[in-house]
Formats: C-alpha cells, sequence, structure tokens
C-alpha cells in the first residue's frame, strides 16, 4: 500500500516538473491530472513501439497575447432594426464560437495577403493551395489575395519538405518583425491526392484565420493516454519534448480568451489520432474537409453582411390622423445608393387625394424632395406614383425625413413629423410610402 502511494507520488511531481514556468505558456495551465488516468498508466504495462508511421501532424505556433488591435466589426454591422411604428432599434452584434482565440481573428471583411514560396513548390503545389485556402472564403467573410513577393504578403508560405507543417495562428503573424515565413506546408509534392491538399490547407489556414486545434477547445474532453502520447511524439519526425506534448495537445486554450462550439471531434482542426492514445479506446478519424460546425461557427466568427429581412409598418404623424404605410426592401438597388418611392393609398373605401412631399435630408443641408398629387385640374401635373435614389454618400442620417402636406385651402404645410430611420437604411434599399389617410374625418 505504501509502495503504490510513493509510486503515485513520483508519477506526479514528474508532471510538476514537465510543468516549469518558462516552459509552458503562462496563460496555458496544464489541466489537473485525473487520478484515475495515473492509475491506468500504473498497473497496465507500456509498449514501447506503436506504430504511428502514417500520421502526420501540425503544430501551432502560439505567441502569448500581445497587445493586438481590437476587431473592427463596423464592415459588417447589421442595420438597426425598424419597428412597425417606424422607430429604430439598436441591434447588437452576435458573438458566437468555434474554438478560436478571439482577439486573434482578424476583422470581418478583411483581404489577408499570402505569398506562396516558389522555392520547393510547384506550379501545381500552389495553385492546389491557392485553390483550398479559397474554400475558407464561402464560410468566412475574409480574402486571401496571393502576392508574388513576401514582403507585400501578411502570411508567408514556404514549402520546406521536412515532414512538418505549422501556422502562426491569426494576427500573431504581425508579431513578425524579421518577415520569416508564418506557415509551413511539409509534405506536399505533385503526387499528393486532393483529399490531403484539402485537409492540410484547410487546417493551416484555420491557424491563419485565427482558429486553434479543436482538441484543445476549452470543451473538448478526450481521454488522453498521457504517457503513450509522450512517448509517441517523442519519437521522429516529431521529437517533441514532454512540454511540447503539452502545448499542442494536453493544454486547453482558455474559456475567457476563446471563443469556443461544443466539442467538436469532426472539425478540421482536430489532429486525427489512433485509439491507442486514448484511454477508453476512442480514436479520431481522419477529418479531411470542413465539418458542418466548422462551416456554422467560420459564418459567426467571419460574419458576412447581413441582410436584414423587409420591415413594413405604419407610420402616425400626429396630423390630422394621417397613416402612412412603409416597406423597407434591402438588396433591390444598386448598393451605393437608396431609393424613396411615395404613392397614394386608400383606407375605409377613401383614397387620399391632393398633394403629399417628403424630404430626405443630404449632407449639404438641403433635402431630395419626392412629391405626389392627383387632384390637379391639369392632369399633367397629376403625379401620383413618385421615387428618386438618391447616392447613400448625399445622404444625412443624422437628420429626419421631412413630411409636408396640402392642407386648408390648398396650402402647401410642413408638418412637425421627421422619421429618424436613414441610419437603419444601407445602400441597396427602397423605401416605399403609401399615404392612406389624411384625416379624422
Ligand atoms: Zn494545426
Amino acid at each position: 500500500m505504501k509502495k503504490k502511494f510513493l509510486l503515485t507520488a513520483a508519477f506526479f511531481s514528474a508532471l510538476v516538473a514537465s510543468a516549469q514556468p518558462g516552459v509552458i505558456q503562462a496563460n496555458k495551465k496544464i489541466k489537473e491530472t485525473n487520478p484515475a488516468v495515473i492509475q491506468t498508466i500504473k498497473t497496465v504495462p507500456l509498449k514501447t513501439t506503436y506504430d504511428f508511421s502514417n500520421i502526420k501532424i501540425c503544430t501551432d505556433i502560439v505567441f502569448p497575447v500581445g497587445n493586438l488591435p481590437e476587431r473592427d466589426f463596423s464592415a459588417v454591422k447589421a442595420p438597426p432594426r425598424i419597428n412597425n411604428d417606424g422607430s429604430v432599434s439598436q441591434v447588437g452584434v452576435s458573438r458566437q464560437p468555434l474554438a478560436g482565440e478571439t482577439n486573434k481573428m482578424w476583422n470581418p471583411g478583411q483581404t489577408l495577403t499570402v505569398f506562396l514560396d516558389p522555392a520547393g513548390s510547384s506550379e501545381f503545389i500552389r495553385s492546389k493551395v491557392r485553390f483550398f485556402a479559397q474554400q475558407w472564403e464561402n464560410h468566412a467573410n475574409i480574402k486571401f489575395q496571393f502576392v508574388n513577393t513576401i514582403n507585400a504578403a501578411q502570411i508567408k508560405v514556404s514549402f520546406v519538405n521536412n515532414g512538418k507543417s505549422w501556422s502562426m495562428v491569426g494576427k500573431d503573424i504581425l508579431f513578425n518583425p524579421f518577415g520569416a515565413f508564418t506557415m509551413n506546408l511539409g509534405w506536399l509534392t505533385d503526387r499528393t491526392a486532393d483529399e490531403e491538399f484539402r485537409r492540410v490547407v484547410e487546417h493551416e489556414f484555420g491557424h491563419a484565420l485565427g482558429f486553434i486545434h479543436e482538441h484543445q477547445s476549452p470543451a473538448a474532453n478526450i481521454a488522453w493516454d498521457r504517457e503513450k502520447v509522450y512517448a509517441y511524439f517523442a519519437g521522429e519526425p516529431n521529437k517533441w519534448s514532454r512540454a511540447d506534448v503539452d502545448i499542442n495537445l494536453f493544454n486547453k486554450y482558455s474559456r475567457t480568451s476563446t471563443n469556443f462550439s461544443a466539442y467538436d471531434r469532426f472539425s478540421i482542426m482536430h489532429y486525427s489520432f489512433p485509439a491507442e492514445l486514448t484511454t477508453d479506446g476512442s480514436a479520431m478519424p481522419m477529418n479531411t474537409d470542413f465539418s458542418p460546425t466548422d462551416k456554422h461557427y467560420a459564418r459567426l466568427i467571419y460574419p458576412f453582411p447581413p441582410t436584414p429581412s423587409n420591415a413594413t409598418g405604419t407610420l402616425r404623424t400626429g396630423d390630422d390622423c394621417d397613416m402612412v404605410d412603409f416597406v423597407v426592401e434591402y438588396g433591390v438597388v444598386a448598393s451605393d445608393r437608396i431609393e424613396f418611392k411615395m404613392q397614394f393609398g386608400r383606407m375605409d373605401n377613401k383614397t387620399v387625394t391632393w398633394w403629399k412631399q417628403i424630404g430626405i435630408p443630404l449632407t449639404n443641408n438641403t433635402e431630395t424632395l419626392v412629391a405626389i398629387q392627383n387632384h390637379s385640374l391639369i392632369p399633367a401635373e397629376n403625379n401620383p406614383v413618385a421615387s428618386v435614389q438618391v447616392p447613400v454618400s448625399q445622404i444625412n442620417t443624422n437628420k429626419g425625413i421631412s413630411f409636408s402636406k396640402a392642407k386648408l385651402l390648398g396650402v402647401h404645410t410642413p408638418l412637425g413629423f421627421k422619421w429618424n430611420v436613414l441610419p437603419a437604411l444601407k445602400g441597396g434599399c427602397r423605401v416605399t410610402l403609401t399615404w392612406k389617410k389624411d384625416s379624422c374625418l
């Protein structure tokens, strides 16, 4: 009994020794060792060799979090919601997960420049890398632009064929004062199968976008057989120290610095490993493409600009029981302008008549006017439907749309009501106003 205790204690001290500060990054504490795991290690004799020769694994290069700029979501912000009384509500950008270090993510909509080193790669290899890297663009709002000079690139890719593929993670790439390569694709050749290109390139460019290994997600719970894992990775081609294994496999990212989904064993960001490396006999399949969760969360982390659904409702100007129906449609005209349309409507079997007008405030302190009229004795003056398209750049969103109508004796009269809707509109919108009631009678 005493002996057993001593053995356990010795194992614990070995683990602690491997977790010295300076070896392990400060923000990645070793997870508490599960005594049940130790028991298993102690009683089951270890094999000395395992055949994992076909397993190729990627190592992250992760820097401690530096002073990275805040992420900028302005390019893809949802416009505020328009309520059915015409009032405008602010809506926040929803922030949701996939394992990724949030502050290492680039801005949604950003274009990242990429250099593929011709040394060590053929045009065939580079064309495959371009193609599979760009698969991310279908799921994340990010663009890869391939450039011909290394100094013009943020992501600098080498092709040193040493069996090691790795990448810096997200904006860590900015900490690269000497212009070194930020990614290596270490086993691609002209004979590599498409599936392997896809697996490796999607995975490494996932790191470049800030995604970390899924098995290190705070939500992951893999029953690693730690001693076997240490033994395996100590061999060729990895030659990892125990600390390397801790950093690349066992340590999990903190819940506070990370956005993460429920653990997704099918993620392209997950290592593949054989069942021998776990105490419960679970293996990791070789994931060779994005999982559904990868696609879903890539879109949440790098959102595309939202297209809101149509907004509809009724404005009340406060004058004479006025009622004006509105419809706001998104994405229906050119994206650099907004269309404003007016028409007469009916309510309770009464058609609205005379003259109505709105004014769209411009940055030069004037208004673009849209007027309708259906009661003139001169037919040519009647204009029951009118519309105008105004360049977004000329609209003053700090002011509201003004309303005027013909009142007693046909006097054209500005109303006190202003519709403060302009911040909720974006290029491509059409606003249709149907004036359906203009008196209390
Ligand atoms: Zn990796």
